[in-house]
């Protein structure tokens, strides 16, 4: 099964749940528009896509990521889960996403710029403030939507900030969304500790990735006393069973682009940092990480989705049994849109919203989530996973916005 069939394959669950039927998982599955183009950079034709999957509730919303295991079926997944996310979060937006398939890390500053700049021009008349917004997503980032934003201006010939978010705060970004995604994830992991007998202090945490989801969290909970055991990047993990000193371990990555130089660490392998015995997993790199292949070495106690798609509908299964729960990643994630959000309306608006405001925001519609999906858990008894619960509530929304419609 590729990716996105395995995604909407959850919504099968939901016909016990909210009683769907199959004309509703077929409308749920049903792209609104797909875009294609091969960029032409340097001599090579990179396949790019952008895919609006649904915009009953608002216009498209979703992350552009380049990687060389981008695929239309990945795009396509990221985008339906983008919509599922926005609906849960009560932000006005559809879903949609965006990629390149290439390995950045083999491209200079100017080749990245040049990638920006193509896709913007293969796409720039299905995006916009009230068509289809962008945002970050893996190896991009708040320069990439600042070339972006300029090329897509100088295409329309006017100025429009909104049709874009995660920019650079001087082209009208806002600090916060730079570790939106982290807070917010941050945010939901207290409210589930709370809900689940656990304390920051007796919290070993392990946490699979370290760009901008993984380290901001493992910084926002190291610094809130969690036990921050082991990380990882694509190169490989460290662990130390007391602790890790997660303000060296960024200060060195950031230099190095390394994790190896940490002292006081064993290093392990991101097999190895998957199956290790802690209260809590955050992954945080990409999906499909936990697999009817690994599940049955995982030994966390609960896991949290800062990712999108880590852990496979199998996996799910296996873990629910074992009463693992698991935070999922339309909930634990949507920290980032939801201030994507803010710095849209703040575009849109002309207004300048205080910071300081916004943050308060972020948490109280962060748990707001976590209490929707958490009342549906404990009202259907338990039987059906967090996730399923929180796919319950958004998909209900979506079904609503389709109706009013005349879907
Ligand atoms: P990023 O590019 O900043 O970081 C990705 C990190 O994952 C890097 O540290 C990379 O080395 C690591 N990585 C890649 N493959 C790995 C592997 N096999 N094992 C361990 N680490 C690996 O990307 P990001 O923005 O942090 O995104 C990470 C995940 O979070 C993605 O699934 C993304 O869709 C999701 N997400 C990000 C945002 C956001 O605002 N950035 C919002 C919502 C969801």
């Amino acid at each position: 099964m590729n990716i996105f069939d395995s995604a909407v394959s959850r919504l099968g669950k939901l016909k016990e749940v909210i009683g769907i039927n199959d004309q509703d998982i077929a409308l749920l599955s049903r792209s609104v528009k797909t875009n294609y183009a091969e960029l032409n950079v340097g001599g090579e034709k990179l396949p790019a896509w952008r895919i609006l999957h649904t915009n009953a509730i608002g216009t498209g919303k979703g992350g552009i990521r380049f990687h060389e295991n981008v695929s239309e079926d990945e795009v396509r997944a990221l985008a339906f889960w983008m919509g599922l996310k926005n609906s849960l979060a009560d932000i006005p937006y559809g879903g949609a996403k965006g990629g390149v398939k290439f390995n950045p890390k083999n491209k200079t500053p100017k080749a990245l710029e040049q990638i920006s700049r193509e896709y913007i021009k293969a796409f720039y008349k299905d995006l916009g403030e009230n068509k289809d917004v962008p945002a970050p997503d893996v190896y991009t980032n708040s320069q990439t939507m600042g070339w972006m934003l300029d090329e897509f201006e100088k295409q329309i010939g006017k100025h429009e900030p909104g049709m874009i978010t995660g920019k650079p705060v001087e082209l009208g970004g806002i600090e916060l969304r730079g570790k939106a995604t982290s807070r917010g994830g941050f945010i939901v992991i207290n409210e589930f500790a709370k809900n689940f007998g656990l304390t920051a202090q007796n919290t070993k945490v392990a946490v699979q990735g370290f760009g901008n989801a993984g380290a901001n969290a493992a910084e926002f909970l190291a610094n809130a006393g969690y036990k921050v055991v082991a990380v990882s990047d694509s190169k490989a993990g460290i662990f130390n069973e007391a602790g890790l000193n997660i303000a060296e371990v960024l200060k060195i990555k950031k230099q190095t682009g390394e994790l190896a130089g940490c002292s006081n660490v064993q290093r392990i392998t991101n097999a190895e940092l998957l199956e290790l015995n802690v209260d809590i997993l955050v992954l945080a790199a990409l999906e499909n990480q936990i697999t009817s292949e690994n599940v049955a070495n995982v030994r966390a106690r609960n896991i949290v989705e800062l990712a999108n798609g880590p852990v496979t509908p199998e996996a799910d299964a296996v873990l629910f049994s074992r009463g693992i729960p698991i935070v999922p990643d339309i909930l634990a994630n949507s920290g980032g849109v939801i201030v994507s959000y803010f710095e849209w309306a703040q575009n849109k608006s002309g207004g300048l919203f205080d910071e300081e405001y916004l943050a308060k925001k972020l948490e109280q519609k962060m748990q707001k989530s976590w209490q929707k999906v958490y009342n549906l858990y404990i009202e259907k008894e338990k039987k059906f996973d967090l996730r399923t619960c929180a796919y319950a509530i958004a998909v209900a929304k979506i079904l609503v916005a389709e109706r009013l419609r005349g879907a």
